[in-house]
Formats: structure tokens, C-alpha cells, sequence
């Protein structure tokens, strides 16, 4: 077999991984149901469901005072969050199962800063 033949077959099998990879998530965000829970920050939830794909997921971020000569005055990415269209209570992600993959599969992202 000659290279380009092997970077050939190489590139059909790595597009269909992506083909197959495109489907799969949106197979998982079509099906993925969410649920406004409890918890102890923010309050009672109403334990309504949601389909993941409808709801915005909020990216927020937490600010750093200087310290020192050159320490601080930035910003650090904080925890995933999203409102509850229902009753709107702020749940926190991070207790969720495989949060860190969920983030994915939400209608769209938005980054708050918050002092
Ligand atoms: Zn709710």
C-alpha cells in the first residue's frame, strides 16, 4: 500500500469517527433531560424536567484581587449553572452526573463575571 493510500484510507476512517461522533451527540442532546434540583447554595428546586437542548448553560467566572506586586486582578473560570425556565432558581452542575460532558449538549453557552 502506497502512503497516500494509507492517508487515504486513514482520513475516510477519521471522518466517519467524526460523522458518527456528530450523531451521537445529537442523539444526546435530543434525549437528555435535565432536572431543577435542590440544593444547599441557591434553594429548593421544583424538580421540573428538561430537554438539555432547550436551556442555556451559564459559564461563570470568579475575579481574583491583586495581591502582591503581580498576583491577582484576573479572572478563573467558575462552575457551570443554568436557570430553571419554571421557577427560576440557579442550579449549580458541578453535583451532576458527568457534568463536565453536559456542557456540550445545551442550547448555547453564556459567560458571567461576577465580582
Ligand atoms: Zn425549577
Amino acid at each position: 500500500m502506497t502512503t497516500l493510500t494509507v492517508l487515504k484510507l486513514e482520513r475516510a476512517a477519521l471522518n466517519k469517527a467524526v460523522i458518527t461522533n456528530t450523531v451521537a451527540i445529537n442523539e444526546k442532546k435530543s434525549k437528555t433531560v435535565i432536572t431543577c434540583e435542590t440544593n444547599m447554595a441557591n434553594g429548593h428546586g421544583c424538580g421540573s424536567k428538561f430537554f438539555i437542548k432547550n436551556i442555556t448553560y451559564i459559564q461563570t467566572h470568579w475575579y481574583e484581587t491583586p495581591s502582591g506586586c503581580t498576583g491577582g486582578d484576573m479572572w478563573h473560570q467558575g462552575e457551570g449553572q443554568f436557570e430553571c425556565p419554571c421557577c427560576g432558581l440557579r442550579n449549580r452542575l458541578y453535583n451532576r452526573e458527568s457534568f463536565q460532558a453536559l456542557k456540550g449538549l445545551f442550547k448555547h453557552v453564556v459567560d458571567e463575571h461576577k465580582d
